[in-house]
């Protein structure tokens, strides 16, 4: 992967300007799409927000569309378009219609630019990725290029609320794949791309003991709340942030009143790590954990929901042959780690080169500061028009 073909330099520089002068376009589309809410979970809202991305690409090329329906969340989308080499496995790219906002957000925190960023619900995660998807293919569009491998984009709707409905179409569409590329925004301001992701395991510990009066027949009771009080000590101190390995309880209920012993107590908690084998090991220590108090019970539900993307040498020649072909776009990328998951760590854990975070740079996401760059949007969508052309 480290030695792409030659990218005449021509076309790039052809791209790159034709997309600097689809600037208004990009941020008219972005003010529409942002301006389409689509929380999570409201399917009618996501599949809208969908229905407006299929349009674009529809009138942007010559598509196989697929929806893939979905009863509980945004159905997904599925667009291919074979490349010129048939005897290359597809270029996957993958990004997600949903956002963590609920509708109504944008009565108070409504979509604006101001010196040379947007801001607006969804707009850095990810309208705006989505935007340069439609935009770098319009670029080769415009340009008469074709891409060597067969590409397929693949739009889902649950990706905030951990893509039960569309892992599946991922996985399926991933081991088709040579290669996978996600719209999720870059690292921060400078929008360092993303090689390693943490695994993600989320877990419910729910202690059942035996209620009784605290005054009256204290000494009958098993408390559920102290057994489990103990448990969250004991599983806390596996954090181990050397290896970054984080275990963190961090909600928890239980007990309905003061002069009551407890029967019954839970905590949520969220486990991540950078390594597949610290994430399954402590999936089974958490699964194996026993009450010191043989009246009260434990059980735990939940596990693994995101493998961990480790920054496999696929993963790093696929960087450093995206950076040779980012400079002269004026782009200096670096790359980052971080502990946030994606549906990037589904298709790298199963050993197909992933490329995260070729979305749009910008700070804030899932919060009322969320914005994103415009001056760096435009070369970052260009450079996203030769990965498809090149990859
Ligand atoms: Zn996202």
């Amino acid at each position: 992967m480290s030695s792409l073909p030659h990218l005449d330099p021509a076309a790039a520089a052809s791209l790159a300007a034709w997309l600097r002068g689809q600037e208004s376009a990009m941020l008219a589309c972005l003010e529409d799409w942002v301006g389409c809410e689509s929380p999570s979970l409201d399917k009618a809202a996501v599949d809208r927000m969908s229905e407006r991305v299929a349009q674009a690409f529809a009138a942007a090329g010559d598509f196989q569309m697929r929806r893939l329906s979905a009863s509980e969340c945004g159905d997904g989308l599925d667009l291919f378009a074979p490349g010129a080499d048939l005897s290359l496995p597809e270029l996957l790219i993958l990004g997600h219609c949903d956002t963590v906002y609920p509708i109504g957000t944008l009565a108070h925190q409504p979509f604006r630019v101001s010196d040379s960023l947007a801001w607006g619900p969804g707009v850095m995660d990810m309208k705006a990725g989505l935007v340069s998807a439609l935009f770098a293919w319009r670029a080769l569009a415009a340009s008469g290029l074709r891409p060597r491998r067969g590409i397929r984009f693949l739009f889902t709707g649950d990706e905030e609320i951990g893509s039960r409905a569309s892992r599946g179409w991922i996985e399926d569409r991933a081991r088709r794949a040579g290669v996978v590329l996600v719209l999720e925004p870059g690292l921060g301001l400078e929008g360092h791309l993303k090689t390693a992701r943490k695994g993600i395991a989320s877990y419910t510990l729910r202690a059942r003991g035996r209620a009784a009066h605290a005054g009256v027949d204290f000494e009958s009771g098993a408390s559920a709340i102290v057994e489990l009080a103990r448990r969250i000590v004991e599983i806390a101190a596996w954090s181990d942030p050397a290896r970054g390995v984080s275990l963190n309880p961090g909600v928890i209920r239980g007990g309905t009143r003061s002069n009551v012993v407890a029967a019954e107590a839970e905590v949520e908690c969220d486990l991540r790590a950078w390594q597949p084998a610290d994430l399954e090991s402590l999936d089974r220590r958490l699964r194996g954990l026993v009450s010191g108090d043989p009246r009260v019970s434990l059980e735990i539900t939940g596990g693994i929901n995101r493998p961990p993307m480790p920054r496999t040498s696929a993963i790093a020649s696929l960087f450093a042959a995206t950076r040779a072909l980012a400079l002269p776009l004026g782009l200096a990328l670096e790359e980052s780690a971080t502990g946030g998951g994606s549906d990037g760590n589904f298709t790298a854990a199963l050993g197909v080169p992933t490329l995260d975070g070729l979305g749009v740079a910008g700070a804030g996401a899932h919060s009322p500061q969320e914005h994103c760059r415009l001056d760096t949007w435009p070369p970052r969508t260009a450079l996203l028009a030769c990965l498809l052309l090149m990859l």
